[in-house]
């Protein structure tokens, strides 16, 4: 145990995810307000994409400059030190989002209480689920009409797969919404709408006295009394160490736009959820109290000003200290480097720091010298691993424009692909180079980044795949055989991996039942 043990266990560094417009972005901004780091409401911009005419680069460049001031959000609270990870909504950088999340220690789900769970929050628990990541959900928008909570409960233990506890109950809903009964702290917490705000907190641990009828209708306290009695036999009580295992979601339900029940969220969150916990390298698990600084970078955000080309590598640290000016070994380029002026985030500020410890995020000025996935250590030769590349949804072949800039293409492409904008395979019977991607807007980004900070042209062409997928084999010659059958269909990743490019869901389900002895992957982690 190293002498840094109370900074390590007094932080919390989390990301919210949600669905577009359930409330994320809100939620933050609440959050950050009862931290005291920002004053006002407003004060948090969303960094959400938004859907503008396709050729409003401007706009997307300015968009992209918010991102990078709200991609990580530190602030204070109470003896904690919390670190908010952002992560974009838009679906079609939903790549960034899930490397995102193998930088956090926990997540906050945000539903809608009338939308229930959508089709982004399914495929982000999918990572949560991978990783073993705690989640808190957060019901929102009961200021509104929603679903029934029961049925909403039932929904996200089907949907997200994960067994669910409620922490808090709401007392009616839209119009009639009341507040909500704190299980987890037991007292009833009032709500008014025109005042939108907790108008009142009551202690209230015995909820048959007749009291409670003094805070709401006959009909309504008797509706929660036999609630709060379902929930209590139906559900097992709430059961810390399963949360941290990522096997059971605490639920919180409130309206974020009216700080209701926001508080109580954040309180329960810095008491239950983890500080740093270790992480897994290929070598050996680490430890966040070891006194050697490890980290890794997950996150790359390049300055799209083709004036001044520079990036900023965001680093988790995962253990021990990290001080400014001191030598760090870069493992995959086996170099020393140092850095003299990292950033840490606070709230709306970026600024100079001499130390961080494990849990923080640091951003490191960088001139194309950080990959995705690059580890730093004070010396040890260790790879993290665990930033999972998913298969594309869809395929182009990249070509060259201008013959003249084949140079300044391929080091964009390669810089581009390393920063993880989006995937390359090359295909190994041609050495056609394809691009994949999770949505359109990227083919886009690729092009005009491209042109403006290579000068290079790029031109797509067709090419119709369904799936890219990871093959291995425990036998080297099964697998020989199938890329000799496959051979136009095989290609590399940008890591020199195998990956089969299936043109059909029909033709990737024969290759599996004719191929038994290969291992077909989705995701390149495995
Ligand atoms: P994000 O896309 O998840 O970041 O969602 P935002 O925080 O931008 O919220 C989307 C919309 O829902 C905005 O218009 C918010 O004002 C609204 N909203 C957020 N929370 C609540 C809430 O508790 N009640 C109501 N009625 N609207 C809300």
């Amino acid at each position: 145990m190293s002498t840094y043990t109370d900074e390590i266990n007094s932080r919390r560094t989390f990301a919210i995810i949600s669905h577009p417009d359930a409330g994320k972005t809100t939620l933050t901004e609440k959050l950050l307000l009862f931290g005291g780091a920002i004053h006002v409401a407003g004060a948090v911009k969303s960094n959400k994409i938004k859907k503008t005419a396709t050729s409003d680069w401007m706009e997307i460049e300015r968009q992209r400059g918010i991102s990078v001031a709200t991609s990580v959000m530190g602030f204070n609270y109470r003896d904690y030190k919390i670190n908010i990870l952002d992560t974009p909504g838009h679906q079609d950088f939903a790549e960034d989002t899930f490397r995102t999340l193998t930088a956090v220690d926990s997540v906050i789900i945000v539903i809608d209480s009338a939308k229930g769970v959508e089709v982004q929050t399914r495929k982000l628990m999918e990572v949560c689920r991978m990783r073993k990541t705690p989640v808190i959900v957060f019901i929102n928008k009961l200021d509104r009409e929603g679903q029934d909570p029961f049925d909403l409960l039932d929904e996200v233990e089907e949907e997200l797969q994960i067994r669910v506890r409620p922490l808090s109950w709401p007392i009616d809903m839209g119009q009639r919404f009341k507040g909500v009964y704190n299980i987890y702290e037991q007292g009833l917490n009032l709500f008014t709408p025109d005042k939108q705000r907790i108008t009142e907190s009551v202690a209230f641990d015995d909820l048959s006295s007749p009291e409670l009828e003094n805070y709401m209708s006959k009909a309504q306290a008797e509706k929660l009394r036999a609630d709060i009695e379902l929930i209590d036999g139906v559900y097992q009580p709430f059961d810390k160490e399963e949360y941290l295992a990522g096997q059971l979601a605490p639920v919180f339900f409130g309206s974020a736009l009216n700080n209701f029940g926001v508080q109580e969220l954040l309180n329960c969150f810095v008491e239950i959820a983890p500080s740093p916990r270790p992480i897994a390298a290929v070598e050996r698990a680490v430890d966040p109290h070891e006194e050697g600084f490890t980290g890794f970078v997950f996150k790359i955000h390049a300055n799209m000003d083709p004036n001044h080309r520079s990036c900023i590598a965001f680093v988790k640290i995962c253990s021990g200290r990290f001080e400014r000016n001191v030598n760090y070994k870069h493992i995959r380029l086996g170099k020393q480097f140092r850095f003299s002026s990292p950033t840490a985030f606070m709230a709306q500020r970026k600024e100079t720091v001499d130390e961080a410890f494990a849990g923080d995020i640091i951003g490191l000025p960088d001139t194309g010298n950080f990959r995705i996935g690059d580890t730093l250590t004070s010396g040890e030769e260790l790879h993290f691993r665990g930033l999972p590349s998913f298969s594309p949804e869809l395929f182009k072949y990249i070509e060259n424009q201008d013959p003249m800039k084949a140079k300044q293409l391929a080091k964009g492409i390669d810089q581009l692909m390393g920063e993880g904008v989006a995937q390359l395979f090359t295909n190994q019977f041609n050495g056609r180079k394809i691009i994949g991607t999770v949505g359109q807007l990227q083919f886009e980004v690729i092009q005009y980044r491209l042109l403006h900070e290579y000068g290079a042209q790029c031109r797509w062409e067709p090419i119709s795949l369904y799936k890219a997928c990871w093959i291995e084999s425990d036998k080297p010659e099964a697998l020989e055989a199938f890329k000799k059958r496959k051979s136009q269909y095989i290609a590399k990743d940008i890591e020199g991996r195998d990956v089969y490019l299936a043109d059909s869901g029909y033709v990737l389900s024969m290759a599996q039942q004719d191929f038994p002895d290969i291992r077909f992957h989705f995701t390149s982690e495995f």
